[in-house]
């Protein structure tokens, strides 16, 4: 049985920061190790199953400097950061852009090219430095929204390892998220993980969604997983969890509380915006005045620790606390009590489990939170009379934590409401609710949640069946209800997989059969768009009724469209001829050329590689040198005349010839193809048709969804064949 912490295989970390941080001292390196919640949800599994924890140590180290794990059974492996990288894709992209964003703050996000290069730079020497380690481990782990895009170049390096991503902060809506210019790399690198993991299930829902509205991607979201070219990718909710043990024996342990018993409300926080200490500090205030007679009874006892100071936001933040703090204290304060205790800094585990243990309230109300790991260390320190938990509904830990009383901390009045509840909350009910809260943080710690991600990360392996007839109706049902159809399709790699040598790639007959039934449908019209050249694309198809457009629409003949050959391609006779002598003379090693009349092709598919991708490369410039146009194909460079014309173009002309220049009004339009020379297609096509990119390539498409294959594809066929009529 796959067991996450104490058997397996070693493990390959990657966070931004290591288990500690390094300070440059007159002495040295100094290591201060992490106290944080990834050291202790990973540690343990790194210390029984060894392997490699990649991360940035906090501070530049210097050539010949090396880090040892101090004695730790793994492995280290430092990614250095210069200033600038610190700056742009620390201070700059990931906490500047990235943060606010997956946390729902629009207003707040700055959005900076050279940000976002630097977080790409960065993400690959992150990746590089896992790949150089990945040689005895097949699982490697990502954490959170710092390395969106480093899987990406892992799965590049080592496509059968597994391959998992942990996002340790919310992953915010749609309309959200689609307001990040990259927001689309940022998803497809994550698409390289074979499991992706959230703390609850609507961020997991959030993040599927926006993988099929900007990706096109096809999706289950029943069973929440992502079709990602040749591979299924799960994702899931996995509510992380704290070392209650250690908090629980801390909060035994610490000293007994002196002085005088007035009743603490606590608050807890890093100095940050979506903590939402001011709303906070104002339900306390409205609790005062609805219900004086906490006055000089009750403290709010706020904690507020130093956080990323370099960016402004959180300056300004700070400076709105302190007024806010000082605005109450002067209206309530009296010479033998002030309403609000405010500290600013850091606390030692000893200290701060002591106040979590001796806090009649914890009033967490952040108004948007990945987890909050506050609320349930609050909840392992209630070791002895228990308190009560007031918590955001905007929390992730609010998911599970249903035994809190739940607030929406904009709802100033109504947490003022729920925190006089608290206060006056009978010991019976205090005690059933902690009870509860605690029984369930106790069993979900944060070892059961290593080890539930790794066990499914090495597990996850559920396929998205193939597409059926209720997909298509849901894409295309409506769009072709009242409108005629003209179907668009490319051949090689669209209708017939892709073949060693053209001549191979013969169609299948029960697909022509499918072709004919729905070219034959009277509210259809079928329309073959290929780089072969016309005359061989109509051999292989064999359907006479059918409008084919050769060479990538150069040259189109077919039912009710007037026979058309681009008018340029006179000026260019004959040089197509003397191209193909020129690249004839790279044809060696297996690499070939094909002539289409007025295109060449250049096939390297036979040749092996390195030699490939050079052979490709001279190609490439000898038709560049020539002045005619070199287009990446599979495993093939195009040579095309230079002639302002491509496959979008030759449909557009197709439709204004068969339909009129009104075309919009009467036809819709569905155009499926597999590569590169189809995204001229595509990106002509966007808005004016249902565009599908057929094939398991990661790269970008401007189509409107993904294919996973050909038998997609006739299977689509079949639907368009048997679809209902439409109402014209
Ligand atoms: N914390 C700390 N020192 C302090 C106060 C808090 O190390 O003086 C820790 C706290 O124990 C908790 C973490 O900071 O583990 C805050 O985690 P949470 O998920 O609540 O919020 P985040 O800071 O990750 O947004």
């Amino acid at each position: 049985m796959p067991n996450g912490d104490d058997t397996g295989r070693p493990i390959l970390v990657l966070s931004n920061r290591l288990p500690f941080t390094v300070e440059r001292r007159p002495r040295g390196l100094e290591k201060r190790h992490s106290a944080g919640g990834l050291v202790a949800a990973l540690e343990p599994a790194l210390c029984a199953r060894g392997g490699t924890w990649v991360g940035w140590p906090g501070t530049e180290l210097r050539p010949g400097e090396h880090l040892s794990s101090g004695g730790k059974p793994y492995r280290i492996a430092p990614v250095n950061l210069t200033d600038t990288d610190v700056d742009r894709y620390y201070h700059g992209f990931s906490n500047r852009t990235l943060w606010p964003l997956l946390h729902s703050f629009p207003a707040l996000t700055r959005f900076d090219q050279r940000d976002f290069m630097s977080y790409e730079r960065v993400n690959d020497r992150f990746a590089e430095a896992a790949l150089a380690e990945s040689k005895d481990t097949d699982l490697v782990w990502v954490h959170d929204y710092h390395l969106m895009l480093a899987p990406r170049l892992i799965r590049q390096g080592r496509p059968d390892v597994r391959l998992g991503f942990f996002l340790h902060v919310p992953f915010p809506p749609y309309d959200i998220f689609r307001l990040l210019p990259w927001d689309r790399q940022l998803l497809r690198g994550m698409l390289a993980c074979d499991l992706i993991g959230f703390h609850v299930h609507g961020y997991a829902r959030n993040f599927i969604d926006c993988v099929e509205r900007r990706l096109g991607a096809r999706v289950d979201q029943e069973n929440l997983l992502v079709e990602h070219g040749d591979r299924t990718v799960q994702v899931g909710a996995y509510p992380i969890g704290i070392d209650f043990e250690r908090f629980e024996g801390l909060a035994s342990a610490a000293p007994a509380r002196a002085g005088r018993r007035e009743r603490v409300v606590l608050g807890v926080d890093r100095l940050d915006y979506t903590k939402g200490i001011p709303h906070r500090i104002r339900a306390f205030e409205r609790l005062l005045e609805l219900h004086p007679r906490h006055r000089e009874n009750v403290v709010l006892l706020q904690l507020a620790v130093p956080s990323r100071a370099q960016v402004a936001e959180y300056r300004e933040l700070k400076r709105d606390i302190d007024e806010l703090v000082g605005r109450v204290n002067g209206r309530f304060a009296t010479a033998t009590w002030s309403p609000i205790r405010y500290l600013y800094r850091t606390l030692t585990p000893d200290r701060l489990t002591a106040l979590y243990r001796d806090a009649d309230v914890a009033l967490i109300t952040p108004l948007r939170d990945g987890m909050n790991l506050v609320a349930k260390e609050y909840v392992a320190c209630q070791v002895e009379d228990p308190g009560v938990l007031v918590l955001s509904q905007l929390a992730g830990a609010a998911e599970t934590m249903r035994e809190a009383i739940l607030v929406n901390p904009y709802d100033i009045d109504g947490t003022a409401e729920a925190l006089h509840r608290a206060l006056t909350m009978d010991e019976a009910e205090r005690r059933s609710r902690m009870a509860a809260l605690r029984r369930r943080e106790r069993r979900d710690d944060v070892v059961s949640w290593t080890r539930s991600f790794l066990d499914a990360a090495a597990s996850a392996h559920a396929a998205l069946r193939p597409p059926s007839d209720e997909e298509f109706s849901a894409w295309l049902g409506r769009y072709l209800s009242r409108h005629r159809l003209a179907l668009f399709l490319d051949y090689d790699g669209t209708l017939v997989p892709l073949c060693e040598h053209p001549r191979d790639a013969v169609l299948a007959e029960d697909v022509r059969e499918t072709l004919r039934l729905v070219a034959a449908r009277p509210d259809t019209d079928v329309a073959i768009v290929s780089g072969r050249s016309q005359a061989d694309i109509r051999q292989m198809v064999g359907l006479p009724e059918l409008i084919y457009a050769g060479n990538h629409g150069l040259e189109i003949v077919g039912a009710d469209v007037p026979e058309f050959k681009h008018q340029d391609l006179v000026h260019y006779q004959g040089r197509t001829a003397e191209l193909a002598r020129k690249l004839r003379t790279l044809a060696a090693d297996g690499a070939w050329v094909e002539e289409k009349g007025h295109t060449l092709t250049f096939h390297v598919r036979a040749v092996p590689e390195p030699r490939r991708r050079v052979l490709a490369e001279q190609a490439r410039s000898m038709i560049n040198d020539f002045g005619f146009q070199a287009r990446d194909a599979h495993a093939a460079i195009e040579a095309r005349p230079p002639i302002g014309w491509d496959k979008g173009r030759a449909v557009l002309h197709v439709l204004r010839e068969r339909y009129g220049v009104s075309w919009s009004e009467t036809v819709r339009v569905v155009y499926c193809g597999d590569d590169e020379t189809d995204e001229d297609a595509f990106r002509l096509l966007a808005g004016l048709a249902v565009t599908f990119r057929v094939g398991s390539a990661d790269t970008m498409s401007a189509a409107t969804r993904r294919l996973p294959n050909v038998e997609a594809v006739h299977a689509l066929l079949r639907w368009l064949a048997r679809r209902p009529a439409p109402d014209l």
